[in-house]
């Protein structure tokens, strides 16, 4: 171990004479070391997974366990009377992304380099990530989360290439970040900064800073807000400047490999993750054009190479830009945009499928179905939906570049590195095999009937209960009862994700105790989630939780049976924390509105049980676990397409005709909690259920109840919960995104 040496170099003291931080900084150092040994995958032929997110989290004890080092470290520094876990916290988040769709391009590149693939990511170097949430006076305030440090995992490269924009240049410079596989070689993660980015333009508290300052703001935040033109004109600043600079890499890749240009589609496949980075598409074409190949051939080298994955079916999701912002920021992009769409128009009649609309917008998605090779979407559910409903038009033209992907996440992170103790239960009853072949995990029904195993599963999950509650006492003051069931809501905050359905059921409960109707064991219903700063009801839903957790704080009568807890900033770090300790986790969007999720995955592999909707990914952990051993309520994705086609879902109606219901609404608006709360907030929410209700919050909530007490209710049996969870650890490994890797390169990237 190289630790040591390092330590002397560094500061000159031994381990035991280290504070935690020098620590992390002579174990970064060394990780950066044996990762740059791990020479890198080769091939022919290379995939680009161009993402603008990629939520990586805290790299160390990850790279640690990849590298096959893990317990090697953990227990030299226990000799000398260090922590590992105390260590890590020294280590800042890099939240480079927003929630799922980030989170998925990070897992991907662990399998990535895990199967070996030879295979990179590319996207932005943001200084300041996705904010930092801080709560005051129950409402969420956004402040800056700056991740880097004098030494970070960054890997500043020679790479420089000017990026042109209307009127102006900026240079853009590469950085890397390794990207250890499992027991195998790295690969990277290319992070293009611009060189004139400047930190001092915003200030210390806040996320404002001047929206039209290109030079130096274009990557200081992932996602600024875009409620107006020029935040939404920064964005396709962002967008361009990351696809041009990955087009030169992959051009200069490409042609040191020995390609000649007319051939790339055999040197590289490019993965367009969402469509934020559709214009690599005419940015390639017209790169290809400048080096001398004509534009019938340069359409046709591209369309063999860029590959699309669409991850939502809403509206407000599907980048639509208004022509003239793509004139004043890349108007050397036009001609050929214009050219695509030209070339559309006189194929097709129908309107629906141009890529430029009546009212002079551009659809992004439309330049990647059209000239993409592949188009995949995310679940089995979802996939059919867009193939049936959403780009029906696109599917009846192109039915063969139609695919689905299922997604996963990396066992190494969510299972191995933030459960240890079900990992080493596991490893005990099955032997290490798991750990490659997830598929493996089906081994431990053999143990469905083992009382002394189940109470073991028991066990675990208690350890890590008491584990997140001195977790969050110390960092942020909450206290919890670890004899209480954990029910945990952890994601984005949308109204599509129903938050709020969660909220009413907590106001429900509040009054059957109140009522005298105690539950047999206390609930703790916990949620983490960020709003987008401009989302103002996403923001309301997060005062109605937080309004509601002091209520029944400070109600005797309610609090030994009923606690609501917020957690403050949530991340990758925190869900690291709560996923392990989850005895029910709530997945319960409304149907047909969540791609796939993949928080879902990460529960079920911790074993919590599911308490969701027919959407998404729940659909295939319906079918792999049974009936027996999940939760489903709510009405199915036909129905809500339906509602959706005949407009006449009217949330007014099961307000007025379920008392229940009606109590519960009004209860958002009354004495008690607009004591607590701001009547602004809670009235906006309050009219915004009642008459407009979008994502149909009140069509579910009966079901919702009713499947929540039985869960509730089965929990007592604890030995048949064990066996419940036993069953969804097991069927868990489907969902390892080794395996979706796996059949993107069979299917798609053929590499
Ligand atoms: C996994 C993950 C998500 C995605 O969760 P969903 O429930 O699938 O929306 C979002 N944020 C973080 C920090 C995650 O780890």
């Amino acid at each position: 171990m190289k630790l040591a040496q390092i330590l002397k170099d560094r500061c000159n003291k031994t381990i035991k004479e280290c504070t935690n931080e020098e620590l992390y900084y002579a174990l970064l150092e060394m990780t950066k070391e044996l990762a740059k040994e791990k020479e890198s995958n080769e091939g022919k032929k290379k995939l680009y997974y161009i993402s603008a997110e990629f939520l990586i989290g805290k790299l160390l004890s990850n790279n640690l366990i990849n590298l096959g080092i893990y317990e090697e470290v953990k227990a030299l520094l226990a000799e000398n009377g260090k922590d590992i876990t105390e260590i890590e916290e020294a280590e800042p988040e890099p939240s480079l992304g927003n929630g799922g769709l980030g989170r998925l391009a990070a897992c991907f590149l662990d399998s990535i380099a895990t199967l070996g693939l030879n295979g990179d990511g590319i996207g932005l170097n943001y200084h300041y990530g996705l904010f930092k949430q801080i709560f005051e006076k129950n409402l969420q305030h956004e402040t800056p989360n700056p991740w880097i440090e004098k030494e970070s995992w960054l890997t500043k490269t020679d790479v420089v290439y000017p990026i042109q924009f209307g009127g102006f240049t900026l240079n853009s410079r590469m950085y890397d970040i390794d990207v250890t596989g499992y027991d195998n070689r790295t690969t990277k993660l290319h992070l293009f900064d611009v060189e004139s980015v400047d930190e001092s333009i915003v200030s210390k508290d806040s996320i404002d800073f001047n929206k039209e300052d290109i030079a130096r703001n274009l990557t200081l935040f992932l996602y600024p807000d875009d409620s107006d033109d020029a935040g939404r004109m920064l964005r396709v600043y962002q967008q361009y400047f990351m696809v041009s600079s990955g087009a030169r890499l992959i051009l200069d890749e490409a042609v040191k490999r020995g390609c000649n240009l007319h051939d790339l589609y055999e040197y590289a496949t490019i993965q367009i993750n969402d469509t934020h980075p559709t214009m690599v598409i005419p940015e390639l074409i017209r790169l290809l054009m400048e080096r001398g190949i004509l534009i019938d051939e340069a359409i046709e080298i591209v369309s063999k190479t860029c590959a699309y994955t669409n991850h939502t079916i809403l509206a407000e999701a599907l980048e639509k830009w208004p022509i003239y912002y793509l004139e004043k920021v890349v108007p050397q992009l036009m001609p050929i945009i214009y050219e695509l769409n030209n070339r559309v128009m006189k194929k097709y009649d129908d309107k629906s499928v141009y890529i430029i609309d009546d009212e002079k917008r551009v659809h992004m998605a439309h330049i990647d179905i059209h000239y993409g090779y592949s188009v995949n979407g995310v679940a089995y559910l979802h996939t059919e939906i867009l193939k049936n409903s959403e780009l029906n038009n696109f599917y009846k033209i192109y039915p063969e570049k139609f695919n689905n992907k299922t997604n996963g996440i990396t066992f190494r992170r969510w299972l191995l590195h933030c459960n240890p103790q079900l990992t080493k239960l596991i490893e005990e009853l099955i032997g290490p095999d798991f750990k490659k072949d997830a598929k493996e995990l089906e081994k431990l029904l053999d143990f469905a009937n083992d009382d002394a195993i189940l109470d073991r599963i028991l066990g675990v999950k208690n350890t890590r209960k008491t584990e997140l509650a001195a977790y969050l006492k110390r960092t942020q003051g909450i206290m919890l009862n670890e004899n209480s069931i954990f029910d945990i809501q952890i994601k984005r905050l949308h109204e599509y994700k129903r938050q709020q359905m969660n909220a009413l059921y907590v106001i429900m409960k509040y009054f059957e105790i109140k009522e005298g109707k105690k539950p047999t064991t206390p609930i703790t219903v916990i949620f983490g989630a960020k709003a987008a700063p401009a989302y103002v009801i996403a923001k309301d839903i997060i005062h109605l939780i937080l309004c509601l957790q002091q209520l029944i704080d400070n109600d005797p009568e309610v609090s030994p049976y009923l606690k609501v807890v917020m957690v403050e900033n949530y991340n990758v770090t925190l869900a690291e924390k709560l996923i392990p300790a989850a005895d029910i986790h709530e997945q319960i969007s409304l149907a047909s509105k969540e791609a796939s999720g993949t928080g879902n995955m990460k529960f079920m592999l911790n074993g919590a049980i599911t308490l969701g909707t027919m959407d998404g990914a729940n659909v295939e952990i319906a079918e792999l676990v049974g009936k027996d051993n999940i939760y489903i309520f709510g009405e199915s994705s036909d129905t809500v397409i339906e509602h959706y086609a005949k407009a006449d879902y009217v949330s007014k109606d099961f307000y007025k005709k379920d008392k229940d219901i009606k109590k519960a609404l009004d209860f958002i608006i009354s004495d008690e909690l607009m004591e607590i709360g701001q009547k602004e907030n809670l009235e906006r929410l309050y009219n915004e259920l009642l008459n407009k209700d979008w994502f149909m919050t009140l069509l579910d909530l009966k079901s919702y109840k009713e499947e929540k007490e039985k869960a509730l209710k089965e929990y007592e049996n604890r030995k048949a919960w064990a066996r419940k969870m036993l069953v969804n650890i097991a069927k868990a490994g489907f969902f390892s995104s080794d395996r979706t890797i796996a059949q993107y390169n069979d299917e798609v990237w053929k590499l």
